[in-house]
């Protein structure tokens, strides 16, 4: 899990589904990799985000990046 990003997913159904398939290939910094079936995310990137938003272009609102640090500083 990132220190300062949390990729969240809200709708976990939607890794699962071909479309998710995109999402590997719209992030640059390897947030998403192949799964048996649909992706996962490999938490051990999530700090990695650039906060380019192409994700959520393909997730829209099934996804959702978390800025960790802002919480923190509330
Ligand atoms: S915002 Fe960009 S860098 Fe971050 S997880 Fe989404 S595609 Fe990857």
């Amino acid at each position: 899990m990132g220190m300062f990003i949390e990729v969240s997913v809200r709708d976990p159904d939607f890794l699962q589904t071909d479309e998710s398939r995109k999402l590997v290939a719209a992030c640059a910094v390897n947030i998403f990799e192949p799964a048996e079936e649909g992706v996962a995310v490999n938490r051990g990137q999530e700090d990695e985000c650039t906060l380019c938003g192409r994700c959520l272009e393909v997730g829209a609102d099934r996804l959702e990046i978390v800025k960790l640090y802002e919480k923190a500083g509330q």
